[in-house]
């Protein structure tokens, strides 16, 4: 079957283009999609432009939206193991992380389900007897969604999920390097009877399909995660006419440990914090931000057992995490930490690809620590999004100076997407995360997130909020309607 879903329709690429998607923990050959040219793009665009106009979708009641969004996370209940398959096969991720992301995504389907019809809007009390006035929501109309290659599902879902319950249209990009799961999640809401025309995929590379999903002038709103680079790119292209946006591009998130913090837990964390994944995530604890008076023991042992990582595959039972998702990103991470070298940081372990040779042909990046970095380094200021984890320190005479010490360095970048404090002292753990600058703040924990919870960066880490409840926001207008029930002449002017 043809990959690229268009009015309801699969078809090929207009000029019957295709790309190869290989398997970055091997080079293996996993599928053959569709790759569409611009032209696809504008159809598809305008697809999802005569549905909304057509309002179908829109007019369907909030109850059955929400049948929708329920039914199609039993769906991946069911098939979860087959799409998580899918999912790893793209990204050479563990089938096992795989499997987590898909129950995430299943919640994230439930609560945009449970919140579709929570608030159908309020009336106010204007004090006028004869007037009737409320503010009810609508949707936004065509919504290009465009997603990154790390959680492909799983950004996608914090998308799809939220416009569907609000009642849009859509056009469905993700990736180019990790299209499979998409493809599954548009053909099930079509078989679920989603009507034609309000789910769309194109498949294709950003700068080709881009254009029509980010500048055309039938798209009402666009929704991006990925890099901060192409961010500001996509921002400018939807700035002629004026769209919606929500953007989510990533951060240089610190993970703060104080000489007070429970160090076994807080060195366990930071581990996880950085490496899973292979640093792919948008908000990895990439800075390890320290208390001077137990920076060798907390760094000794983080660089301890990064050294103890194992490599693999997604089905190898004793990987513990996997590869980059291509060799071009690999070599971006490998120039990164030559920069760093350059700058003056030490390279304390990995900074290499791994010499086994039963890993020779995946895109493997050993577990990196870089000690002795600081805010003027590159290092500190650029996302490597590989696992590598960068030191810097902090130190103060008294409690204040440490606290004051800590958030200074912590929040000296360009980025505020997360960041985590470590201490037993409940009273400097609040105090120090109402002081960082970041959409997420997690105290003595590194990682979790509901889909209640509001998702997304402050500064240049994005513009916007996904999950939660301003997750729905985003997707929806609001419409004051004022009703006079008693028409009357103004009497302003003379007649
Ligand atoms: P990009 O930001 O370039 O890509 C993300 C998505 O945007 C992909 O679907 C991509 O398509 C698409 N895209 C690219 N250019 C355009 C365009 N002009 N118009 C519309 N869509 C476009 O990520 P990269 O893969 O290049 O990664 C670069 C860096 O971004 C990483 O090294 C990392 O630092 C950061 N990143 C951040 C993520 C996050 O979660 N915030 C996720 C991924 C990356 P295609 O892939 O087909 O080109």
């Amino acid at each position: 079957m043809p990959e690229l879903f268009i009015d309801g329709t699969w078809r090929d690429a207009a000029d019957g283009g295709t790309r190869t998607i290989v398997c970055p923990a091997d080079g293996t050959e996993v599928a053959t999609v569709a790759e569409a040219t611009a032209e696809d793009a504008e159809d598809a665009v305008l697809a999802a432009r005569r549905a909304f106009d057509a309002g179908e979708w829109a007019a369907t009641p909030v109850q059955e939206r929400s049948a929708l969004l329920r039914a199609f996370a039993d769906k991946l209940e069911a098939d979860k193991a087959e799409v998580a398959r899918l999912e790893s096969l793209d990204t050479g991720k563990r089938q096992v992380e795989a499997e987590i992301d898909m129950d995430d995504i299943i919640a994230v389907f439930r609560h945009f389900a449970d919140v579709a019809g929570s608030d159908a809007g309020r009336v106010i009390d204007t004090g006028l007897g004869h007037v009737s006035s409320r503010v009810v929501h609508e949707p936004v109309g065509v919504c290009s969604l465009i997603a990154p290659w790390n959680y492909p599902l799983l950004q996608m879902s914090w998308k799809i999920a939220p416009a569907l319950a609000a009642g849009n249209t859509f056009v469905a990009k993700p990736s180019e390097l990790t299209p499979s799961t998409t493809i599954w999640t548009v053909r099930t809401l079509h078989e679920l009877g989603l009507p034609a025309g309000t789910a769309n995929l194109v498949l294709g590379a950003g700068g080709t399909v881009g254009p029509s999903l980010t500048e055309h002038p039938a798209v009402d709103l666009v929704s991006f995660t990925g890099g901060v680079v192409t961010g500001r790119r996509i921002m400018a292209a939807a700035a002629p006419t004026v769209k919606r946006i929500a953007l989510e591009l990533g951060g240089k998130n610190p993970n703060v440990i104080f000489a007070d913090a429970d160090l076994e837990a807080a060195i366990d964390n930071a581990l996880t914090a950085i490496f899973l994944d292979s640093g792919q995530v948008c908000s990895a604890g990439a800075r390890l931000v320290v208390e001077d008076s137990v920076r060798d023991q907390v760094v000794d042992e983080i660089v301890r057992r990064a050294g103890a990582i194992t490599l693999g595959g997604p089905f190898d039972p004793d990987a513990e995490t996997g590869p980059l998702i291509s060799g071009e990103h690999r070599e971006k991470v490998e120039a990164y930490v030559a920069r760093a070298v350059e700058q003056g940081a030490e390279v304390r372990i990995g900074g290499a690809r791994p010499d086994d040779p039963e890993l020779d042909q995946g895109f493997f990046y050993l577990p990196t620590v870089l000690d002795h970095c600081s805010a003027d380094m590159d290092c500190i200021q650029d996302e490597s999004f590989g696992p590598v984890l960068t030191v810097e320190t902090f130190a103060g005479e008294d409690r204040d100076a440490a606290e004051d010490a800590a958030v200074a360095v912590a929040n000296d970048t360009i980025y505020g997407l997360a960041s985590a404090v470590w201490t037993e002292n409940a009273g400097r753990a609040e105090r120090v995360a109402r002081r960082l600058r970041h959409g997420t703040v997690w105290i003595n924990d590194y990682h979790p997130y509901v889909p209640q919870a509001e998702w997304g960066g402050y500064k240049q880490s994005g513009i916007g909020r996904e999950l939660g409840l301003a997750g729905l926001e985003e997707y929806r207008e609001s419409k004051h309607i004022w009703h006079n029930t008693r028409p009357a002449p103004a009497g302003w002017f003379r007649r």
